[in-house]
């Protein structure tokens, strides 16, 4: 007995959302995640470029979150939706453990998604968690030392990125931007290492707009990036990549940014999803059919005001679940709710270190220095609800945080 269980799985934007906004609510609550930190999906490509920078792209949860709430870490296996009980993997003792939750929070995000293209799960990085971006770096500098010593063919120096969506351009562009470093790390000359950019639209960026897409592939193939539209990836092989219109392009290296899906453990909870694995919820975010079970981030398809879900961004990840934590309090008080709305800011992509491309809300284009300055203030508007003026000046500040 006691106060109710309120049960949170994932503590990304979604589920740390929740967590830190259910202070006040007549409630115990358990996060469960698999590590004891925090991290910036958005920037998650940045160690690319800037590998000693892993400490600006997470920070550690326990600071943050209220005395109401215990951190379990651990991975969910398991899910009943409709019983609200979730197994837990002890991320210490390796022990499976039942939790019983009267009100549930499913914010477990999304994973790569492959479509099934022959060789590319097994061959290709992704760009998926913090040791992605120093992953991604050290597999390019193998390959081209090993190209420089003779120990492999054209392939060791070259780079290709399938998918030229956010995350595909944002990785080029710092790919590009550290050409040299990587040239003077390994012996290579910086025009020998070729950096493809392969997108199966007519664009890249599909759906974006066009003036900003136009700027942004200027952008690329100004620092070098060799842009392919109009051919999706058909096929991996250990040496190559195979396009749909039969070229194939000799890499050593292969990164698939083609897009994501939510994560498994939703479809496998038997949750009704879409074709992205995404659970289909309720105005309030309540699953389809599970009385006290609630979806958010990555993991939900919540219609926008065109009928299509929402895209699966920080943005929106970031309030719906705080949007959650103030409707589960109500909830918890027997007071009524609120439907979910979101207020879409735009969205801003960043190239390299020095520009990117912006879209806000009211059709206003930036792009150049302006814009990359705006990714970085949404970073810092991030930081400061969730930690104030001393949190915002310790990361950008650059100075370490606690241990992870
Ligand atoms: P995405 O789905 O947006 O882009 C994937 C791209 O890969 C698409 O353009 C698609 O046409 C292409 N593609 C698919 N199959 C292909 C194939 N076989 N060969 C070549 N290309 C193929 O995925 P993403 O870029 O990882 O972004 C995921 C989500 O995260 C998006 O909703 C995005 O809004 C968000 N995001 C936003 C930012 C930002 O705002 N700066 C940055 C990164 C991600």
């Amino acid at each position: 007995y006691g106060p109710p269980h309120v049960v949170i799985l994932g503590a990304g934007y979604a589920g740390f959302a929740v967590a830190r906004g259910l202070g006040a609510a007549p409630a115990r609550v358990t996060l469960v995640n698999p590590y004891s930190y925090h991290y910036f999906t958005t920037l998650l490509h940045e160690p690319v470029a800037r590998p000693r920078q892993r400490e600006r792209v997470a920070l550690p949860l326990a600071p943050y979150l209220p005395p109401n709430v215990r951190l379990w870490l651990g991975r969910a296996t398991a899910i009943d939706p409709r019983r609200r009980v979730v197994e837990v993997e002890d991320r210490a003792t390796g022990a499976r453990r039942r939790l019983q939750a009267d009100l549930l929070v499913v914010a477990v995000g999304s994973e790569p998604l492959f479509f099934g293209i022959a060789g590319l799960e097994e061959r290709a990085l992704t760009v998926r968690d913090l040791s992605s971006g120093p992953l991604i770096r050290s597999t390019v500098e193998h390959h081209l030392a090993r190209y420089a010593a003779g120990e492999m063919g054209p392939e060791g120096r070259r780079i290709v990125i399938g998918g030229g969506g956010y995350t595909g351009v944002e990785l080029a562009a710092e790919l590009a931007e550290v050409r040299h470093d990587l040239a003077r790390a390994t012996g290579v000359a910086p025009g020998a290492i070729e950096i493809y950019l392969v997108e199966a639209a007519p664009t890249l960026l599909p759906g974006f707009d066009p003036p900003l897409v136009r700027y942004v592939t200027r952008f690329l193939e100004r620092v070098g990036v060799r842009v392919i539209t109009g051919t999706p990836i058909a096929e991996v092989t250990p040496r190559h990549v195979i396009l749909a219109d039969g070229r194939r392009l000799e890499a050593g290296t292969v990164i698939w940014t083609g897009g994501v899906r939510a994560h498994r453990l939703v479809e496998q909870a038997g949750f009704e999803v879409d074709k992205r694995g995404r659970a289909l919820v309720e105005r309030d975010l309540a699953a389809r059919g599970c009385e006290g079970v609630y979806l958010a981030g990555d993991a939900a398809a919540f219609p926008g005001d065109d009928g299509r879900p929402l895209p699966p961004t920080a943005q929106v990840a970031l309030q719906q679940g705080e949007y959650l934590a103030r409707a589960l309090t109500r909830r918890l008080r027997g007071q009524p709710v609120e439907p979910f709305r979101p207020h879409l800011l735009g969205t801003v992509i960043s190239l390299g270190r020095r520009d990117g491309v912006g879209l806000l809300r009211n059709g206003y284009r930036v792009t150049g220095r302006a814009a990359r300055v705006l990714k970085s203030a949404t970073l810092w508007r991030y930081l400061y609800r969730i930690g104030g003026v001393p949190l915002v000046a310790r990361v950008m500040g650059g100075a370490s945080l606690q241990p992870l």
